[in-house]
């Protein structure tokens, strides 16, 4: 039998997002476009539009979509600003920065899946650049980005982000933690003043890096 994927992209949006309040238009549309299916394995395509995070092989994830719509949102995106992403995944947050008009870039520190959310970004006409690297390091060449989104738990905030930040209300959104458990943490950087706020808890794989955790 045919899924009508369509159909359930927008009980996501209606059920997962709207009533847990997420607002931002700009993220509702993007949401209601970007095909998730095209993000997860062949054989969890029914399962796409699910409450929760999906294997997507290597030991890795596909977030939860209320906390990519949640943490999409914390960065209030015109889309018109410069996104640099850590830890590219599947590509699915790369999508969606993308849909929003964003210009992105993204680390993704397993070859793997960079090369497949590379191609899958590609079909879709995304253009995201898509780096094979350590994210705890920035991407210093690209550098200052207006907003930064880190999607793996890191044990504290890298300080190669945090300089590579734009000084004009820069947004850097990241779980900060344990290895099991951890905090999204919302950064403002306004000249040399950086403002602090917890969005609340979530569960993210480890951040691993030079500034992250060790392998
Ligand atoms: N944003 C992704 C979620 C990916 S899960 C999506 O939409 O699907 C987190 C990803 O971070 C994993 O693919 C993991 O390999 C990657 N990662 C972990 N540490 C990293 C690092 N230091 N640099 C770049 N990517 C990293």
């Amino acid at each position: 039998m045919e899924i009508n994927f369509e159909e359930l992209r927008r009980q996501m949006v209606e059920q997962q997002l709207i009533k847990r309040g997420i607002r931002d238009k700009k993220v509702i549309s993007a949401f209601l476009k970007v095909p998730r299916e095209k993000f997860v394995p062949e054989s969890l395509k029914e399962y796409a539009y699910e409450d929760g995070p999906l294997s997507i092989g290597e030991g890795q994830t596909i977030s939860q979509p209320y906390i990519v719509a949640l943490m999409t949102e914390s960065l209030k995106l015109n889309g018109n600003e410069k996104v640099l992403e850590i830890g590219t995944g599947s590509g699915y947050q790369s999508a969606i920065l993308a849909e929003i008009g964003c210009d992105v870039y993204s680390v993704e520190r397993i070859e793997k899946l960079a090369k497949r959310a590379e191609k899958i970004l590609k079909e879709l006409n995304y253009n995201v650049k898509i780096k094979i690297g350590d994210g705890t390091l920035g991407w210093e060449e690209y550098s200052p980005f207006d907003r930064i989104i880190v999607t793996a738990a890191a044990p504290s905030i890298p300080e190669n982000l945090i300089s590579q930040l734009s000084e004009k209300d820069g947004r850097l959104i990241i779980p900060v933690g344990d290895r099991f458990i951890q905090d999204l943490i919302l950064v403002i950087k306004r000249q040399d003043i950086i403002e602090k706020l917890n969005l609340g808890g979530c569960q993210f794989v480890p951040l691993i890096g030079k500034e992250g955790w060790k392998e």
